[in-house]
C-alpha cells in the first residue's frame, strides 16, 4: 500500500496584476502588501490568506511540495534537512537513524 502523501507550502506569495509586485509572507503573522496595496498575503508556511481590493486581479504564485503522512507535522527545516542528507554525496549516518557528519575532503 503506498504511503499517503499531502501538500506542504514552500512559498506563500502572489503577484499583483495592477502593479506587478509580488508580496511574499515568510511566517504565520507576516502580513505583506504589494506596492499599490491592492493585494496582501499572510500565513507564512501555515496557510495562504489573501486580501484583495475589489476588482483587483492577482496571480497566486505559491509553491507546494508533497510530503508523506509522517512528515506532515514536522517543521519544514527538518523535512528539508532529511532530504538533503539523502541526496548529498559524502554524508554518512552514524547509527543508521540520525543524520551523520559531512565527510570533508583532506587536502
Ligand atoms: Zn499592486
Amino acid at each position: 500500500m503506498p504511503l499517503e502523501t499531502r501538500q506542504r507550502l514552500l512559498r506563500n506569495r502572489a503577484k499583483c496584476l495592477e502593479c506587478s509586485t509580488i508580496p511574499e509572507s515568510l511566517h504565520r503573522h507576516d502580513f505583506r502588501s504589494c506596492k499599490c496595496g491592492a493585494v496582501c498575503v499572510e500565513g507564512g508556511l501555515d496557510y495562504t490568506k489573501r486580501m484583495v481590493r475589489p476588482g483587483a486581479q492577482f496571480e497566486d504564485l505559491s509553491e507546494w511540495f508533497e510530503v508523506s503522512a509522517d512528515e506532515v507535522d514536522l517543521p519544514l527545516t527538518v523535512i528539508i534537512a532529511r532530504r538533503l542528507f539523502r541526496i548529498l554525496p559524502g554524508i554518512r549516518e552514524l547509527d543508521g537513524q540520525s543524520p551523520g557528519l559531512i565527510q570533508e575532503d583532506k587536502p
